[in-house]
């Protein structure tokens, strides 16, 4: 589970102190789907940013599965797509999202590439370098690299920010697959509040006074859970 206790952060600016966060608190049980809404500037990224340990917060304390999200990210259990999706600029999409395997250690499995980026729809784009792609191809990378060590914890910011709607709406589809069938627990900020009730069980919405949670919302319609007919492993195997 996800337990963030009464958490705090605030940002030292010229123009004074920033609140980014104050007093958030939430629970997310292991395999659940938490979606996070809210208007810009309202702490969305700073909350996913401190989930994923590259942010430590200002008061409060965040455990995942008991451990610290530094604990997480070192033992590779977490996969994270951000806003930027921050590819490496040398590397073919192949590579990029292989690298990620690498880094943390696990075996070369091109197949699982290969399944990905046809999950992701960049079929016939592997060889390509990140500067011959739109924004939304470089974020659609970002995700199959996010997925490519098969995290139990994803973190998702905008994923699909920068995607026309018929694409988002194909993507979502597939990856409720994924979802649907694995055990991961994910969180994801989006701008989409129709996105968030399609794919998550609780949408926590932020943001009627800067970096407060306005309200938790268990989604009235649940998300199936291992469907039989369908075939996530498909991709993962
Ligand atoms: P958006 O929807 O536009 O991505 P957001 O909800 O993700 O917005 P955050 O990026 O979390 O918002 O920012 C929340 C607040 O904290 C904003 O007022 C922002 O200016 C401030 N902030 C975030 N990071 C920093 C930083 N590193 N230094 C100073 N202020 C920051
Ligand atoms: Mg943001």
């Amino acid at each position: 589970d996800i337990a963030v206790t009464d958490v705090s952060r605030t940002f030292q600016t010229s123009g004074g102190t920033v609140e980014a966060l104050r007093n958030v608190s939430l629970t997310v049980p292991a395999g659940g789907f938490v979606s996070v809404v809210g208007p810009s500037g309202c702490g969305k990224s700073t909350l996913l940013r401190i989930l994923a340990g590259l942010e430590q917060p200002t008061a409060g304390s965040v455990a995942l599965g008991g451990r610290s999200p530094a604990e997480r990210v070192r033992a590779h259990e977490v996969g994270m797509a951000f806003q930027d999706a921050a590819l490496l600029p040398w590397r073919t999409v192949t590579r990029n999202v292989a690298f990620a395997r690498e880094m943390a250690g696990l075996a070369r499995d091109d197949a699982l590439v290969a399944r990905l980026l046809v999950l992701v729809g960049l079929s016939g784009f592997e060889r390509a370098r990140p500067a011959q792609l739109s924004g939304g191809m470089r974020q659609r990378v970002a995700i199959a690299r996010a997925l490519v060590t098969r995290p139990r914890l994803l973190l998702l910011d905008e994923p699909f920010g920068a995607l026309d709607e018929l694409l988002r709406e194909n993507l979502n589809m597939e990856l409720q697959r994924i979802w649907m069938a694995e055990e991961v627990t994910t969180v994801m900020v989006t701008h989409s509040v129709s996105e968030a009730v399609l794919l998550s069980d609780t949408v926590v919405v932020m943001g009627s006074r800067p970096g407060h949670v306005a309200a938790v919302v268990d989604v009235p319609f649940p998300r199936p859970r291992k469907p039989e007919l369908l075939h996530a492993d498909d991709f993962f195997h």
